[in-house]
């Protein structure tokens, strides 16, 4: 809704700014929520997740549709516009040079979820130069929407292509709005936020929730007792491209 200064400041005056800025008072819902919710708050010292390859099907795409469903992401038909905050990739893409676990006769490749690593040493940081992106305490590598000036210097650094700008306005092609969680604008980056917006009310991520294979773990992995660790400690994992020293927090399990 558009409204003049006087209009505006007369709104506000009354409505504590719940007119003109719906998506504002949508994020005011949130933290409201968060502090109030019966649910406390999940908290960890180090989010990471983990991909179970073996359980993850290439004809599934149930992480997408919720992770996509919950943030709001736009559906382009045009694919050079799209926004991606998971996709599915052939596993040549995911880890070149990496030979495919496979049982013997399977020829086609596997597909596996992509999304942000949430490095520990995230160059997509140390690049931008408005401090729209930045590193949380617990790992969780954000994104204020406010801050960014669609410089695109984050999407040069990221070497995992994980992150999408808004070349055109997503709100029109939002299938379905979730009033929970800001649409964005032209001119923005975005990109995977491991549902922080779900964790403070006590959530775990959509993807994880969704995924009816069991295939994706999160957890505190810092926490010796967490399900990520003792699963990371079973077995053999891959994390993508660890020689450029960003030290990525997505596992991938063999
Ligand atoms: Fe940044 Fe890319 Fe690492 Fe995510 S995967 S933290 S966007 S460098």
């Amino acid at each position: 809704m558009a409204c003049s200064r006087r209009e505006f400041l007369k709104i506000a005056g009354i409505s504590g700014l719940g007119l003109c800025l719906p998506f504002a008072t949508g994020l005011i819902e949130v933290a409201t929520s968060s502090s109030t919710a019966a649910n406390p708050a999940l908290k960890a010292r180090r989010w990471a997740m983990a991909v179970n390859i073996s359980r993850c099907k290439a004809e599934c795409a149930d992480c997408i549709t919720a992770c996509h469903l919950e943030h709001n992401v736009p559906v382009f038909a045009d694919a050079k516009d799209s926004i991606r905050w998971i996709s599915s990739r052939p596993y040549p893409v995911v880890f070149p040079g990496v030979t495919q676990p496979r049982p013997a006769g399977e020829a086609k490749p596997l597909m596996l979820p992509v999304l942000c690593n949430h490095c520990d040493n995230p160059p997509c940081v140390r690049v931008c130069p408005t401090g729209a992106t930045f590193k949380r305490a617990d790992g969780i590598t954000m994104m204020d929407y406010h801050r960014c000036i669609g410089c695109r210097f984050c999407m040069a650094a990221c070497p995992y292509g994980s992150r999408s700008m808004n070349y055109r306005d997503p709100r029109p092609f939002i299938s379905k709005l979730n009033p929970a969680y800001p649409p964005r604008t032209t001119g923005v980056v975005e990109k995977c936020n491991f549902c922080e917006e779900r964790l403070a009310r006590g959530m775990l991520p959509a993807c994880v929730t969704a995924c009816r294979q069991k295939a994706l773990v999160f957890g505190d992995i810092k926490d010796a007792d967490s399900e990520i660790r003792r699963a990371l400690n079973a077995g053999f994992s891959l994390r993508r491209r660890p020689e450029l020293g960003t030290d990525p927090q997505i596992h991938y399990i063999l």
